[in-house]
């Protein structure tokens, strides 16, 4: 998908600070950042939301999960930090491939915005 831009950071071709990558999952700095540490966690596979992901997605899935984790350990906000997947443009989401942002190093206000 080349008029995506997540699928063009994911191979290379367009610039990002990335911080994970592997052979399912790129994760790295959001360019408009919305807390002092805000990563997106990616799939390399483009799915361009939570509504389109298919049973064969389950373990991808997963690893967000873990790959989430573990970048909050490393960055020291594994005692409070936010995970968030906005589906639909009703909800937010400006990029439709798929991505958690990983939010931390802040508190955050419930409910949310
Ligand atoms: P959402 O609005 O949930 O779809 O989130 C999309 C996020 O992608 C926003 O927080 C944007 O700031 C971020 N974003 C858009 N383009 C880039 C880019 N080239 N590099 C890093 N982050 C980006």
């Amino acid at each position: 998908m080349n008029d995506c831009i997540f699928c063009r950071i994911i191979q290379g071709t367009a610039p990002a600070r990335i911080v994970y990558q592997d052979d399912e999952v790129t994760a790295f700095h959001d360019i408009h950042p919305r807390a002092p540490i805000h990563i997106l966690i990616v799939p390399n596979k483009h799915i361009p939301g939570v509504n389109q992901v298919a049973p064969e997605d389950v373990p991808m899935l997963g690893r967000l999960f873990l790959v989430a984790r573990r970048l909050a350990e490393e960055m020291a906000i594994a005692d409070g930090y936010r995970l968030v997947l906005n589906t639909g443009r009703r909800a937010g989401q400006s990029v439709f491939h798929l991505h958690v942002h990983l939010l931390g190093g802040r508190s955050f206000g419930w409910p949310p915005g």
